[in-house]
C-alpha cells in the first residue's frame, strides 16, 4: 500500500451544505484514501465554551444552545444525505453525542463546580460531531468511511489541560496499527489524551497540530491543510497593500510566522512533521486548481532575494519590566523567577535583558498573573516591575537573517523613519526571525510601512520568482 496522506479540514471550511459539497469533491480529487483529520463547524467550539462558561449561572442557555448547534448539523444533514437510513443513523448518533454532552454539563451543573478538565472534555465535542456528520455524508455518496478517535489512536500527550503537548514517541508505538486498512479515516482533531486515559485538549486552533502528530505517526507522504486562504502572505491583507503569496517557506520560517502571531497555523504544527522531513501543503477550498498547493513547506532552503518573505503582528504579547539596579549580573534571579511562573504554567515567550532591566514577553491574557507571582516573590534586587500591555510585536520572516548585510537596518529604519516609537527589538534570536515591539497605536503604520519597504519599494521581481 503506497503512504498515507493525512488531510487537516479547517473549521473555516466546515460552514455550511455548500463547504461540505466541496469537500466531498476534494476527496474524489485524491488517488489514495486518506485519513481526514477534522475541526469543529465554524463557531462551535466559542459556542461549547459559552454554554460551560454560562452554566453555573443561567441553566437556560444550555439548552438554546444545544439546539442551535442540533438545528445546524440537523439541516447540513437532511439536505446533503439523500438515503432515508444513513439520514437517520447519522441524526442518531449525533443526538447520541449530544445527550452525553448534556449529562455531562447537568451533572457540573448540580455540583455546581467546574473541574479543570472539564474544559477540554465539552470544548472537545465539536470535533467529535464533525467527524459523525462527514461519515453520514460520504456513506450517503458512497465513500466508506472509519471513524478513529484519538483516544483509540493512541495520541498520547503531557496530560496539560488546555495546552497538551504529544508525546510522540509514544503516540507512534500505537498510531499506525489503527490506520492499516484502505479506507478513509475520519479523525476528531483538537485532542489527544494523557496517560491517565484523561481528554486533554492541544491549544486553540490544535487540530493542525493533531494533524501533524498524525503524519509524523503514519509516517505519510504530505500533509495536507484546506483552508479559504491563499496560503502564507508576504502580509496580512487586512493591514498591508498588495501582499504577495509565498510559495515556499522552509519549516523553520513557517514556526516563526505562526509563532509570531500569523493565525494561519497552529504554532506547533511544524514540530512533528519536520522530525520526518513530511511536507505541509496549503490549499485554498475556493480554489479551481486543487492540485495547487498556495504555499508549501519542507526542508530545502530559500533565502529570498530581500532575505525577508512575511511581515506578521502578534497582538496578545505584552512586556513585563523587571526593573533593579544589577539585575543584569546579579546570579539566579532569572532562574528563581522563570521557575515560579513554569509552576504556574506561565509561558515566557521572550527573555531581553541589560544590566538594569529584565524584560519578558508575556501572552497579555496571563501577564497580571504572572506580575502577582512575581511581586509576592519580593525580591530585593527589583525595584520596580512595570506591565505594559499597550504593545504590538512586529516580526519579519525570512531565512539567512543573520548571516545577510543591512536587513534588520531596512527593518528598522522603515519604521524609524516615520517617527514610530521602537519600544524593544530582537535580532538573531533566530536566522528567521527579527522583531520589534513598536507602541499598539503605531502598529498599523509600523506594518505598512515595513512591508512597503521590504516587498512594494524595490519590487522589482515578484516574491518567490527565484524559485519558479
Ligand atoms: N475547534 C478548535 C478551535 O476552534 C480547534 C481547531 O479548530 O483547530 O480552536
Ligand atoms: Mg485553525
Amino acid at each position: 500500500m503506497s503512504k498515507k496522506i493525512v488531510l487537516k479540514i479547517g473549521g473555516s471550511v466546515l460552514k455550511n451544505q455548500d463547504s461540505v459539497q466541496k469537500i466531498i469533491n476534494i476527496l474524489k480529487s485524491y488517488e489514495q484514501k486518506p485519513v481526514i483529520v477534522v475541526s469543529a463547524f465554524l463557531g462551535i467550539t466559542d459556542k461549547l465554551k459559552e454554554s460551560l462558561e454560562n452554566l453555573l449561572s443561567e441553566e437556560s442557555s444550555l439548552n438554546r444552545i444545544f439546539e442551535e448547534i442540533l438545528h445546524f448539523k440537523s439541516s447540513i444533514i437532511i439536505e446533503l444525505i439523500d438515503n432515508d437510513k444513513i439520514r437517520q443513523n447519522t441524526l442518531d448518533e449525533l443526538n447520541k453525542e449530544l445527550r452525553n454532552l448534556r449529562q455531562y454539563l447537568q451533572g457540573i451543573y448540580y455540583i455546581r463546580y467546574i473541574p479543570e478538565k472539564a474544559h477540554d472534555y465539552v470544548l472537545s465535542f465539536g470535533e467529535k460531531l464533525s467527524v459523525i456528520l462527514l461519515k453520514g455524508v460520504f456513506a450517503d455518496k458512497n465513500i466508506a468511511s472509519e471513524i478513529v478517535y484519538p483516544e483509540k489512536a493512541g495520541l498520547v500527550t503531557d496530560g496539560i489541560f488546555g495546552n497538551a503537548s504529544i508525546d510522540l514517541i509514544a503516540a507512534k508505538k500505537q498510531v499506525p496499527i489503527n490506520f492499516t486498512k484502505d479506507i478513509v479515516y475520519l479523525v476528531p482533531g483538537f485532542y489527544g489524551v494523557s496517560k491517565k486515559s484523561e481528554l486533554t485538549l492541544l491549544g486553540r486552533g490544535g487540530t493542525d497540530y493533531s494533524a501533524a502528530a498524525f503524519a509524523y505517526c503514519l509516517d505519510a507522504e504530505s500533509l495536507d491543510i484546506w483552508k479559504d486562504v491563499n496560503g502564507f502572505m508576504s502580509g496580512d491583507p487586512k493591514h498591508v497593500n498588495n501582499p504577495q503569496r509565498i510559495k515556499h517557506l522552509t519549516y523553520s520560517e513557517a514556526a516563526e510566522l505562526a509563532y509570531f502571531g500569523a493565525g494561519i497555523l497552529h504554532p506547533r504544527t511544524v514540530e512533528p512533521v519536520r522530525l520526518a522531513n513530511i511536507p505541509i501543503r496549503l490549499f485554498n477550498i475556493n480554489n479551481a486548481d486543487k492540485k495547487t498547493a498556495q504555499t508549501i513547506i519542507d526542508n530545502n532552503i530559500s533565502i529570498h532575494p530581500e532575505v525577508s518573505k512575511s511581515v506578521t503582528v502578534d497582538k496578545n504579547t505584552g512586556i513585563l519590566k523587571l526593573q533593579g539596579p544589577g539585575v543584569g549580573y546579579i546570579p539566579g534571579i532569572l532562574s528563581e523567577i522563570t521557575k515560579e511562573l513554569h509552576l504556574h504554567n506561565i509561558n515566557i515567550n521572550s527573555v531581553i535583558t541589560s544590566q538594569i532591566a529584565i524584560n519578558l514577553l508575556i501572552d497579555k491574557d496571563i501577564i497580571d498573573k504572572a506580575y502577582q507571582l512575581i511581586s509576592k516573590l519580593n525580591l530585593q534586587v527589583l525595584t520596580n516591575i512595570i506591565v505594559k500591555k499597550d504593545v504590538s510585536l512586529i516580526a519579519v520572516v525570512g531565512n539567512g537573517m543573520t548571516e545577510a548585510y543591512g536587513v534588520a537596518a531596512r527593518i528598522l529604519s522603515a519604521v524609524s523613519e516615520h517617527g514610530i516609537n521602537i519600544q524593544l527589538s530582537s535580532i538573531g534570536a533566530s536566522d528567521a526571525v527579527t522583531y520589534l515591539i513598536v507602541d499598539e497605536k503605531d502598529t498599523n503604520k509600523a506594518l505598512t510601512e515595513i512591508h512597503y519597504t521590504l516587498f512594494e519599494k524595490n519590487a522589482k521581481q515578484e516574491i518567490n520568482s527565484y524559485l519558479n
